[in-house]
């Protein structure tokens, strides 16, 4: 059935920038039936309770809220910097060329809150754990992340597996 998501994500040659095969999920969500049993896949993965999906902006957004109400859960924003109105706390995370920082309201979760951390796709890891160091300096237990899309040639279920961090992804591009 992942084969059958796999086919919905469309591959845009040289986006960003030369050389990089972007996996484009909008042509997933655009698909009612494909969004809907992405949805249902993400949320059969998770066992146990999660009191709040902490979703990355902007496209872990896109499935998150919807994670959120499946699973349950309360829907916990990562923004990027100065998107947030109240107090935040900051992560910084390295790019191929310098730095992004993620945010995340001070008060968003409490301590000891079930977390899981949702985003569209994985890479290198830099943005789950950015996410994942947010999560967890607020004191909650981060019980794992899912993605719709793994990239394993870029290593990031290694470094988050590393991190302690339980990671599952709908599917793969090799
Ligand atoms: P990482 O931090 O290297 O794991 O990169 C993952 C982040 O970059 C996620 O927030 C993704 O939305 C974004 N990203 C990287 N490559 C792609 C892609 O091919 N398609 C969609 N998003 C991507």
């Amino acid at each position: 059935m992942n084969d059958e998501l796999k086919a919905l994500v469309r591959t845009i040659p040289d986006f960003p920038k030369p050389g990089i095969q972007f996996r484009d999920i909008t042509t997933l969500m655009l698909d009612r039936v494909g969004l809907a049993r992405t949805v249902d896949a993400l949320a059969a993965t998770v066992d146990g309770k999660v009191d709040l999906v902490a979703a990355v902006e902007a496209r872990g957004f896109a499935i998150g809220g919807a994670l959120a109400v499946k699973l349950g859960a309360g829907l916990l924003l990562i923004r990027k910097d100065g998107k947030l109105p109240g107090a935040t706390i900051a992560e910084d995370y390295a790019l191929e060329y310098g730095t992004d920082r993620l945010t995340m309201h001070v008060d968003a979760c409490a301590p000891g809150a079930r977390v899981l951390i949702v985003d569209d796709l994985l890479a290198t890891g830099g943005t789950a754990l950015a996410a994942a160091r947010l999560v967890r300096r607020a004191g909650a237990d981060l019980v794992g992340a899912r993605f719709i899309v793994d990239l394993p040639e870029l290593g990031g279920a290694k470094a988050l597996r590393d991190a302690g961090i339980p990671a599952e992804s709908l599917f793969n591009f090799e």
